[in-house]
């Protein structure tokens, strides 16, 4: 079992440290060997990511990040899969991809208009139970940014699993621009910062 989010040691980062946890994977090195030639077919985008974080460290949000990598790849089309709550943002986004030349294809979470009992999804699945409530429909903006053959896709603020069921069904390489958290404007980390304090009652 991995346990590196409780490891004290982080030799993998600080070699100096010179020994490994028992359970360290890097002790394993047929399995690590493995996994690097699975980097080969992603070698550029990889390489052209880390060279984004090299020079912008520190500097670039992550939406000229995301800019950048879209830039660099040499992308054309590019997939917005966003959230209904977030359509002036996807707005801004979307003006923001074509002023540098980008084309947007764009799907928003409740295309389809299905409602939750339509697909076998029982009452209690809605917040307000007793009439039409449309589900998201990760799948759907999926299939129709796959369908648009987009060259790369942004996430920008799908619910908790939503998001899954969208990069499950991604065919194009996909980035979170924006976790939606409905209550600390989409900062998750806010709850993290504050676990043990302010957010541990709600937790
Ligand atoms: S890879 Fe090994 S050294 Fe690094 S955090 Fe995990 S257990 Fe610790």
């Amino acid at each position: 079992m991995y346990t590196c989010s409780i490891c004290t040691l982080h030799t993998c980062e600080k070699p100096e440290v010179g020994h490994y946890p028992k359970n360290c994977p890097v002790l394993q090195k047929e399995f690590m060997e493995e996994i690097n030639a699975k980097y080969a077919p992603y070698l550029d985008f990889f390489s052209t990511c880390a060279r984004i974080e090299a020079e912008g460290y520190c500097q670039w949000p992550r939406l000229r990040e995301t800019i950048e990598v879209c830039l660099r790849m040499g992308y054309k089309k590019i997939g917005l899969a966003f959230c209904a709550g977030f359509r002036s943002e996807a707005k801004i986004v979307d003006e923001l991809l074509r002023s540098k030349g980008l084309e947007v294809v764009s799907a928003v979470c409740k295309v389809g208009g299905v409602d939750k009992e339509d697909i076998g999804m029982t009452p209690d699945c809605k917040i307000h139970p007793e009439g039409f409530e449309p589900m998201c429909n990760p799948i759907a903006q999926a299939e129709m940014l796959n369908a648009a053959g987009t060259d790369f896709n942004i996430v920008l603020g799908l619910c908790v699993g939503h998001d899954s069921l969208f990069l499950k069904h991604s065919e194009a390489l996909a980035t979170v621009l924006v976790a939606k958290d409905r209550v600390l404007a989409h900062n998750p980390c806010g709850a993290i910062y504050t676990a043990k304090g302010y957010s541990k009652s709600k937790l």
